[in-house]
């Protein structure tokens, strides 16, 4: 996924303009908008027009296959336009920041010298720094996991530019992970994990929603690792977090995501049955179904382990709907284990759910393992395994039509005369434009499906 930002004030004069690409998970989408407000206290508004750009930053993700060589080819691209600007007398600084910086640092500026500066998921708070060099032409790498709260010295955005976001935002509670699958990146681009205060990110919800957000969804690599002590001096999780939050006034929805099983306590499978603001939606990745794959994999946990907790998930909130992260092909996969995995989706029965082929990331320790599967028999195993996940999607949305729900007005319609919406379980809804203002919460009744999008009328 790329997207470029525009939270510029339009009505003040810019003096410089930034463009921002973001590739990968929605923290990359939260730390752009991070880096933006960074930004903006440093007179840079944000543009969606690259060519247009005084600042060129790629906040990259490492964890698809070739997401270096990726970043690579798109440096020679903008080292094309920057070419064209400097023609006109312009000039246009280049960063790379994310998993990718963090991972080639120095590597970056040998084989890209069009860049001025890398920086860290750790560090963006040096933005404006590093900017500060680069104008002088002292090149910036800055891959620190930085002793200092980089939160603490971002500066807030507006409220203006908040509200201009929309009526759902992202909100980083937790970074970084100790789990150390042996297929992941994560631990080793991202650090350890590390909380956010709780006074810090209440302060930070609270901003958000007097600028009109109506729904925030907690981020973390692992989110429910979340812990901090509570203002009463206890130890709180993920769940009393959530309790917590769901008291602050118009903060209509809660969503958090990524989990893993291992972190589902029982505190926060009670906030799912409590509270009626948490959605019943949960990304709860179990990544195989086979035993012996999931010890290779360092998940910590059992198939049997991760049904029993989907159980108690259920039972606790009877209309969750599940999501998860499915890898094939892992170093020693058999027929038998992947069987496993087929076995362990049936049982759950998915709402929605991302699945990828193994590919090994230098310096984990998958890449180290023998028994490496044919790229064909990976392939096909993700085929048979896309078949039955699309199913089951296709089973949820369907099961959908005639239910009556609340819905979430979040944007227009791609469509003249529609406003889209979310329903608790994520999918878009379609509405009538009259049906509501974004923002609004209405009651809905979902007269048809297309793909995974409902469509419904007012009540
Ligand atoms: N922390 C989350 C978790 O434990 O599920 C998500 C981590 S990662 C950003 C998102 C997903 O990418 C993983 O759940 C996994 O399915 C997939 N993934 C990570 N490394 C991979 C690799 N080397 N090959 C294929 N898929 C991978
Ligand atoms: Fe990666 Fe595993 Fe940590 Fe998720 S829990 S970020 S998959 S190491």
């Amino acid at each position: 996924m790329s997207q470029a930002f525009s939270e510029g004030d339009a009505s003040a004069t810019p003096s410089r303009k930034v463009f921002v690409k973001t590739y990968g998970c929605q923290m990359n989408v939260y730390d752009s908008q991070r880096m933006t407000d960074a930004l903006a206290a440093d007179g840079y508004v944000a543009t969606e027009a690259m060519e247009e750009a005084d600042l060129v930053l790629l906040n990259t993700c490492h964890i698809r296959e070739k997401a270096a060589e990726k970043v690579y080819s798109e440096l020679g691209r903008i080292r094309e336009i920057k070419r064209e600007r400097e023609r006109t007398g312009a000039e246009m600084l280049i960063g790379v920041t994310g998993c990718v910086a963090q991972a080639e640092g120095r590597e970056i500026i040998r084989r890209a010298p069009v860049v001025d500066l890398v920086i860290g998921p750790q560090t963006y708070h040096r933005l404006p720094d590093a900017l500060r060099k680069a104008r002088v032409g002292e090149k910036t790498v800055d891959t620190d996991y930085a002793v200092e709260d980089k939160f603490e010295h971002l500066p807030q955005p507006k409220s203006a530019e908040i509200a201009r976001r929309g009526v759902t935002a992202f909100l980083s509670v937790q970074e970084g992970c100790d789990k150390f699958c042996t297929f992941c990146v994560v631990p080793y681009t991202r650090g350890a994990e590390v909380s956010r205060p709780v006074s810090q990110i209440l302060a930070e919800a609270e901003r958000l929603v007097a600028a009109g957000m109506r729904e925030i969804t907690l981020l973390g690599q692992n989110v429910n690792a979340w812990r901090a002590e509570g203002p009463d001096g206890k130890d709180w999780g993920l769940g009393r977090l959530l309790f917590r939050l769901a008291d602050i006034p118009g903060l209509a929805r809660l969503r958090y995501t990524t989990s893993h099983p291992r972190d589902m306590d029982d505190e926060l499978i009670a906030a799912h049955r409590d509270l009626c603001s948490l959605m019943p939606y949960l990304h709860l990745p179990v990544q195989a179904g086979s035993d012996r794959i999931l010890k290779a994999m360092n998940r910590r946990h059992k198939a049997a382990d991760y049904l029993a907790l989907i159980e108690r998930i259920r039972t606790a909130r009877p209309d969750i709907a599940m999501s998860g992260d499915f890898i094939v092909g892992f170093p020693g996969e058999t027929d038998e284990d992947f069987e496993a995995t087929l076995n362990i989706v049936r049982e759950v029965g998915y709402a929605q759910a991302f699945s990828f082929k193994y590919s090994p990331r230098p310096g984990t320790p998958g890449a180290e393992m023998k028994d490496h599967v044919p790229e064909t028999l990976k392939d096909e195993r993700l085929q048979r395994l896309q078949a039955l996940l699309a199913e089951q999607q296709h089973a949820f949305t369907q099961s959908r039509v005639g239910m009556r729900f609340d819905v979430l007005i979040d944007k227009p319609g791609r469509r003249a005369g529609q406003k889209a919406g979310r329903s608790p379980w994520l999918q878009p809804v379609i509405i009538d434009e009259r049906a509501g203002e974004i923002g609004d919460i209405i009651p809905v009744r979902i007269t048809r499906t297309e793909a995974s999008t409902l469509f419904a009328e007012t009540l």
